[in-house]
């Protein structure tokens, strides 16, 4: 196959873990003969301090014209001025809105290798599964009005939290296709108690889920829904919920994890198609190669529902704090690219090659710092894409063999 996938690195420490992505992507490609055209393009701060614009209008149409972009992280405190008249957040929002992409798919997996690294107990996040689907590209992020005045000397703010119906049902939708591939169980938060959208948020997921009698649905509030997380985070299956609330509980749920820097992120824009789960649902488990758990679950499901272009990014920001350094992990990016193979290229076992191979690095005790133990040393950014290269060549391989 032949496709053109856009890079935007970004800031802080994108341009570091785009890197190793990249560098896995083309061991993939070389091992299963395909040929990945890259273009790369700015975006965020350093588009700022280039251009002016967060999203220059050239980034977005060579986004827009590839079969998927993947991307870093935009931000740092150089540009986190709150009076700056433009923000990298900002070339960000307009992004995801150009491409029209309205459901962020986070999966959350606790491996087996990594139930240690978590600040929870062990025996609270093993088997640790789920799938959080946040809405995107609506509520609090996007509404107007939104900015600030002074009056008489005081200054205010707003901004406004609005969802119609249908932005509400089309992710709504697509988490309960999601759920039927899965364990067939979908907790949708709100705030239904205090705020109006929630209730018609509440209101249109009822409305969806008496399509999908086979599929359990659970209302729970966001504020009781991070608790929940914390103390029983292995009942959850598949939660989804608008896009501010998404934004939290899925950087609390990184925690469950390990580390940010373990998550990966797919932001889709077409409505799901019930087939396609049933055909990742009929998969075996036939990948013995790895010890990740390749069932059909956040990495495995519905490539006919990907949108093209799909856009793929770590749930992590820049980490002006490490950036620089060599010392990120780079696994969440590549576990993006695995996510970007699968959903926008269909290329599922190059897929599987990937998420194996993490798997395996991870098996042999190969850890970033932020995921090391006590005592355990830890290894750098390029070592640990180095490493995920060295695996893709030998778990394809044995898939071939
Ligand atoms: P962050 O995700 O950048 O970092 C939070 C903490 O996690 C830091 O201690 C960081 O070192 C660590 N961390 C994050 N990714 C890591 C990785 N791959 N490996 C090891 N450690 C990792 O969040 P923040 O510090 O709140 O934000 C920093 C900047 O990033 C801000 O400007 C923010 O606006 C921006 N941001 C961007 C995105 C995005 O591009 N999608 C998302 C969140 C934050």
């Amino acid at each position: 196959m032949n496709a053109t996938i856009m890079l935007l690195p970004g800031d802080g420490i994108g341009p570091e873990v785009v890197a190793e992505a990249r560098r896995v992507l083309d061991a993939t490609a070389a091992r299963f003969g395909h040929t990945f055209d890259y273009r790369q393009g700015l975006i965020g701060g350093c588009a700022i301090d280039a251009s002016g614009a967060a999203l220059p209008p050239e980034t977005l149409e060579l986004c827009l014209s590839s079969d998927a972009v993947l991307l870093g992280a935009v931000g740092g405190p150089q540009w986190s001025d709150p009076r700056a008249a433009v923000r990298p957040e900002q070339g960000l929002l307009q992004l995801r809105a150009a491409m029209g992409v309205y459901a962020n798919l986070r999966p959350v997996r606790v491996l087996d290798a990594l139930a240690d690294a978590s600040p929870l107990r062990p025996e609270r996040v093993r088997g640790v599964d789920m799938l959080i689907v946040r809405e995107l590209t609506g509520g609090l992020y996007f509404g107007r009005p939104q900015g600030r005045e002074t009056t008489d000397g005081r200054r205010s703010a707003v901004d406004t939290l609005r969802y119609g119906e249908d932005e509400i049902r089309r992710v709504v939708r697509m988490a309960f296709e999601l759920a039927r591939g899965r364990r067939k169980k979908v907790t949708s938060v709100d705030k239904a108690n205090v705020l109006a959208s929630s209730r018609l948020w509440r209101e249109v997921t009822h409305e969806v889920a008496a399509d999908y009698p086979d599929v359990v649905c659970e209302d729970v509030l966001v504020d009781a829904c991070a608790m929940y997380l914390i103390n029983r985070p292995a009942d959850f299956d598949v939660i989804v919920t608008e896009n501010m609330f998404g934004d939290i509980l899925s950087d609390e749920a990184s925690m469950i994890a390990g580390s940010l820097g373990m998550l990966p992120s797919a932001s889709l824009g077409e409505e799901a198609h019930a087939k396609a789960q049933r055909i990742e649902g009929a998969k075996e488990e036939k990948h013995a190669a790895s010890s990740l758990p390749l069932r059909p679950g956040p990495f495995a499901p519905l490539r006919e529902i990907s949108s093209r272009p799909g856009l793929y990014e770590p749930i992590h920001g820049s980490a002006p704090d490490i950036a620089g350094r060599g010392i990120a992990n780079p696994l969440a990016t590549i576990l993006s690219a695995a996510m970007l193979l699968r959903w926008s290229l269909g290329l599922t076992a190059e897929a599987d090659a990937i998420e194996a191979a993490v798997g395996r690095v991870l098996d042999a005790g190969g850890r970033t710092a932020d995921i090391a133990r006590l005592g355990e040393a830890p290894i750098g950014t390029a070592e640990m894409g180095e490493r995920v290269v060295a695996s893709v060549s030998s778990v394809a391989a044995t898939l071939a063999a």
